[in-house]
């Protein structure tokens, strides 16, 4: 048994494993099948609220009152965590990569962070790069004078205390697979800040399972990805001494798949986008071009090329985005009739 620490349920879990019968028809090979973590909610949809549920009852046992995060203009973190803050009663602010559009409403995940009222700092991504501990101690600095104590929040969620998210939906999905009677040969996720990669490479070795996780990067590299997976890995450790008693973290190496990334992150090109037409014409699924899109462009180019291609079952968690989609309507979808 896994000794959780504190956790506030916000997430609508379990979530549905569901198969893609449809797409395997069209392409042939592994039974694709979509943990929907995209429905862990409506508006909090996506990976980060798991994350948050450690999160934010560590904030609340710490006695803040405000939470401070950071990420892109249509970050989903940050609307998750903006959402999730108002639902609690915490002060939000966030410090955002990018500046307006001069003269645009807000749309997608910027749009929902106005509402749920949090505090924006919007950042030239210079200056976002250069300053960004500074603009958190400022913050800090700031909630402080009101008499108020703020939890910094790493980009994405992801640190030792986000990563007990997808720990604990690793448990979860193993439950799914021998309700399913089903042994998949991976499971594969669109890695951006680490966290979910973590969470489940870590997960499956604490529930025990030989199962291995890729990530598929949607920025930086797998060099990147695999120190920050194992950095993530090492914090949990360090902050859970009882937890990670004879876990040798050293063995955690993160697999990661390179090679989609494209023109950088949050950038999409057509294949990505044909991606995303082709699963929600076949099966109803949502993609988006940031993270699921590209990822899943990602994994089912390797099955072309033969990688993975004798497996039976392949399991790929569906970690959200539909926000950050609709900002692309443009390139996916022409106007008028069809
Ligand atoms: C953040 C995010 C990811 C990547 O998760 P990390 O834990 O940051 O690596 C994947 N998909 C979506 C939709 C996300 O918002």
């Amino acid at each position: 048994m896994i000794d959780y620490p504190p956790r506030i349920p916000l997430a609508q879990t379990p979530t549905p494993l569901q198969p893609l019968h449809r797409l395997q028809q069209q392409r042939g090979g592994p039974l694709l099948w979509l943990k929907r973590d995209d429905m862990t909610g409506g508006p909090l949809t996506g990976n980060k609220v798991r994350k948050l549920e450690f999160l934010l009852a560590h904030a609340r046992e710490q006695g803040c009152d405000a939470v401070i995060t950071c990420g892109g203009i249509q970050s989903n973190h940050c609307r998750a965590t903006a959402l999730a803050a108002a639902q609690l009663g915490f002060d939000c602010h966030l410090i955002l990569r990018g500046l307006p559009e001069h003269g645009e409403p807000a749309a997608g995940n910027e749009f929902l962070d106005k509402l749920a009222a949090a505090t924006i700092r919007y950042c030239e991504p210079r200056e976002y790069f250069a300053h960004l501990e500074s603009l958190f101690q400022e913050q800090e600095a700031h909630y402080a004078t009101q008499g108020k104590k703020a939890l910094s929040i790493p980009t994405g969620g992801s640190n030792g205390i986000g990563v007990w998210g997808y720990v604990r939906a690793t448990g979860e999905m193993l439950d799914d697979f021998s309700v399913q009677g089903m042994d998949p040969a991976a499971v594969f996720c669109a890695t951006g800040s680490g966290g979910t990669q973590a969470g489940l490479t870590l997960g499956m070795h604490l529930h025990g399972s030989e199962i291995p996780v890729y990530g598929i990067n949607v920025c930086d590299d797998e060099d990147y990805f695999v120190r920050k997976v194992a950095a993530d890995i090492a914090e949990w450790a360090g902050l859970y001494p009882a937890q990670a008693s004879g876990v040798d973290t050293a063995q955690l190496t993160a697999k990661v798949i390179d090679g989609y990334v494209g023109r950088g992150y949050a950038l999409a090109d057509e294949p990505v986008f044909a991606t995303i037409r082709q699963l929600a014409a076949l099966e109803g699924v949502v993609l988006d071009p940031v993270y699921t899109g590209k990822a899943m462009h990602g994994l089912l180019s390797e099955i072309d090329r033969g990688r993975f291609a004798d497996a039976e079952h392949l399991v790929f968690v569906h970690t959200g985005g539909i926000f950050g989609l609709f900002p692309f309507a443009a390139e996916l979808v022409h106007s008028g009739p069809a």
